[in-house]
């Protein structure tokens, strides 16, 4: 997971001054525009260019686009730091590299057919045409390029609408992928968006009527919104995910994972470890483990309270964490400005002198802390103990809220893997591995950063972002 301190301070260096010789510079065809209407009207023309071309020549246009986003994978992974604050560059390299190399392309379009007596009838995954996405602040960039990557190759011309709070970063990607697929020999702006996203810009997207599929990745209230538009919509939202330990892991390699899982990009990826119920017998090993790892700082209890008090507020309202079957009540919310930031920002906020090399603070709690309870996106990890395996994946299964997101477990015991993946029923599930394996990351499998629980896509990909049509000829073309 780690590039070697050396080589990544040299291509910081070497990517800091690339950017100061380079002007940012927007030229037409790079997709952005002043206004919404006209990025979708640009968008609409590129789509009826694109449908025009070989699935072939779409292809060359995929393949320039994953190398673009590979080149430019450290350069927009120290922007996307700069500008948010939030989060790792080494790891949001290593998430724009993954987006690169294993998102899947147009090798997903697949034709059925029938053919009988009275013909043939196909089946074909066209495209909707125009397609609006939305993008969070947590990943951006990574949200960007794997959305277009996926749209595109299934024949769409796509829209954003990024976080206001990753704008320049946003901006950035969708100008190189456009620059790419232009060499390529693609039309300008089948990726567009504006130079300045607002929630009323979103809403006009939403609303157009050329816009076909509205994909929304993030929290609660933007999936709410796409859900009630009318339209065709798919919504990635929150999560929560648990991981549970039981008596039967290898506890070594779970407290590694684990703590490698909550770390990864400062715990900011919606599928990473939020926190980890533990069998009470294996439960002091764990912590030894996961102390002996040299990168992890144990808060005691006085420090968790002021942690308490720097990265949360308190909300005296009833709230929900997304796709709750019910609504909890809610005491507290997560003070934004912390999300994303390193643990030894967080323990010097507390006043604590941070050990060299920490990346994540563990803490144990009740179940009921907020800590648990609310979705931190914080290098934070509290810990649970449970009495058994069976009431660890209960207490499993109400920290995720029903979010029907992610959940991890490390066990040797084949029952209690089975019992704990039908009974959380999230969309994605992992077993003894840190939670990115869910994504491809050292696991099997494509990868996406959009993540489709509340409308069941489950994990994106070019198949989602088609439309079925189907074409019959009657009495001809059977030749058996
Ligand atoms: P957010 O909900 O604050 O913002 C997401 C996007 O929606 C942004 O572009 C924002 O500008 C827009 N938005 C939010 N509320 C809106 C409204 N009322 N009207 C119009 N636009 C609105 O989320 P965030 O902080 O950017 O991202 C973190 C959240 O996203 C977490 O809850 C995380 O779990 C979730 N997420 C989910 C996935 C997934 O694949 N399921 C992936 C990444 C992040």
């Amino acid at each position: 997971m780690e590039l070697e301190k050396n080589e990544l301070s040299l291509i910081i260096e070497k990517v800091l001054k690339e950017m100061n010789e380079r002007s940012l510079k927007i030229k037409n065809g790079d997709g952005i525009f002043d206004s919404m209407d006209d990025a979708i009207e640009a968008a609409d023309r590129a789509q009826r260019k694109l449908i025009e071309m070989t699935i072939e020549q779409r292809e060359r246009l995929i393949r320039a686009m994953r190398k673009a986003i590979l080149d430019n994978a450290m350069s927009i992974a120290k922007l996307c730091v700069e500008e948010t604050g939030m989060g790792r560059v080494d790891h949001k390299y290593l998430k724009l590299k993954l987006v690169s190399e294993k998102t899947p392309g147009t090798e997903v379009l697949k034709t059925t057919a029938f053919t009988g007596d009275k013909g043939l009838t196909l089946i074909e995954m066209a495209p909707y045409g125009v397609i609006g996405a939305i993008t969070p602040v947590t990943n951006p960039p990574d949200t960007i390029a794997c959305n277009s990557i996926g749209m595109i190759s299934a024949g769409n011309s796509v829209v954003f609408s990024p976080h206001p709070g990753a704008v320049k970063t946003s901006l950035e990607t969708v100008r190189i992928l456009n620059r790419a697929i232009i060499e390529a020999g693609g039309p300008e702006n089948i990726i567009t968006t504006v130079g300045k996203p607002s929630i009323e810009s979103t809403d006009q997207m939403i609303s157009h009527p050329k816009v076909r599929l509205v994909v929304a990745t993030g929290g609660p209230a933007i999936v709410k919104k796409v859900l009630s538009s009318g339209k065709k919509a798919i919504g990635a939202g929150a999560g929560n995910p648990p991981v549970v330990i039981d008596e039967t892991a290898d506890i070594k390699k779970a407290a590694r994972d684990v703590i490698a899982g909550c770390s990864f990009d400062n715990n900011m990826p919606c599928i990473a470890e939020k926190e980890a119920i533990v069998v009470e017998k294996v439960y002091d090993e764990l912590i030894r483990e996961m102390k002996a790892n040299g990168n992890v700082y144990e808060l005691k209890d006085d420090e968790i309270r002021r942690v308490m008090e720097v990265v949360l507020t308190e909300e005296p309202s009833k709230g929900s964490s997304g796709c709750d079957i019910k609504p909890r009540e809610k005491r507290y919310m997560i003070n934004k400005k912390w999300v994303g930031k390193d643990a030894s920002e967080i323990l010097k906020a507390i006043g604590v002198h941070p050990p060299k090399g920490v990346e994540c603070l563990i803490c144990t709690v009740e179940n009921d802390h907020p800590f648990v309870q609310e979705e931190l996106m914080m290098p934070i990890l509290p810990i649970v103990k449970a009495k058994n395996v069976d009431e660890a994946i209960n207490l499993a299964v109400l920290d995720e809220h029903g979010n029907r997101h992610t959940a991890m477990m490390h066990s040797k015991n084949i029952d209690n893997l089975t019992k704990m993946a039908r009974v959380i029923n999230t969309t994605i599930f992992v077993k003894n591995a840190p939670s990115y394996a869910g994504i491809g990351f050292g696991g099997e499998g494509f990868t996406t950063f959009t993540i489709a629980g509340p409308t069941g896509e489950g994990l994106t990909n070019t198949a989602t972002f088609t439309r079925q049509r189907r074409c019959v000829m009657v009495d001809s073309f059977r030749i058996i």
